[in-house]
């Protein structure tokens, strides 16, 4: 018996779509939760420990998978405390995390690339909607996802960026609702961000929303009910005979 699975269950139920249903749609966020920013995290702290150098011995402390939310206090639960260091660190940080040379730097979640392949394969239009913006990141983007193997942007997979830096991720991502719609039916949704999962489901109340269980921004909102918490994305079920 396979397991209760609510991403097999989506799998179960595209296979008896009626032909005549709208297009469905599988929606993945990037940033922490198909791609790990624990390396690029990491990369950035330690181009910045070569230009303050008592920084160095805390950055090599730091595990690239486990890394949280933010490298200043990842450093300061290390024992770092020099806090004049930490605001030019910060300062670093906004200049080069969304950067194309940085975001190749990217670990990949397991399971990832599979999920995508395999809802891909079962119909799904692959959507990657991502607060990472169009103007500093996308070729970075490009490259990472040709690198781990992702399926790149073609006639049924679709990368939308921010248009600016600037905007806020979900007013940008609620924007991109309605052309949601008007493509198809948006089926599953893959978020690390709880705020973006409720945005979501509120929007496509029948979808499969998951939140993947990686890192958030601090103070998150509640979680909606009826969100799917998965701690990994990987599973046997990527190799169950749903997918056959
Ligand atoms: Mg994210």
């Amino acid at each position: 018996m396979p397991q209760h699975h609510p991403i097999l269950e989506a799998i179960e139920r595209l296979k008896t779509r009626p032909a005549h249903a709208p297009r469905p749609i599988a929606v993945y966020d990037l940033d922490s939760t198909l791609f790990c920013t624990g390396p690029r995290n990491l990369a950035i702290a330690r181009a910045f420990s070569e230009y303050r150098h008592e920084l160095r011995p805390f950055v090599d402390r730091l595990e690239a998978h486990r890394m949280g939310w933010n490298v200043m206090a990842d450093l300061q639960e290390a024992g770092f405390a020099d806090e004049a260091i930490l605001t030019e660190l910060r300062h670093f940080w906004r200049a080069t995390f969304f950067t194309d040379h940085f975001v190749k730097m990217d670990g990949v979640y397991p399971g990832t690339v599979e999920l995508v392949h395999v809802l891909r394969n079962a119909g799904c239009l692959t959507y990657y909607l991502t607060g990472r913006d169009d103007p500093g990141m996308r070729q970075g983007t490009l490259h990472a996802l040709e690198s781990a193997g992702f399926p790149l942007p073609s006639e049924d997979v679709i990368l939308h960026l921010k248009p600016t830096w600037e905007e806020d991720d979900l007013a940008f991502k609620t924007q991109v609702f309605e052309d949601l719609r008007a493509l198809g039916e948006v089926v599953l949704a893959f978020e690390n961000e709880p705020a973006n999962a409720n945005g979501f489901l509120r929007a496509f109340p029948s979808a499969t929303v998951v939140l993947h269980a990686t890192i958030h921004a601090p103070d998150p909102v509640p979680l909606d009910p009826g969100i799917h918490v998965l701690e990994t994305l990987a599973g046997q079920w990527l190799q169950g005979p749903a997918l056959q």
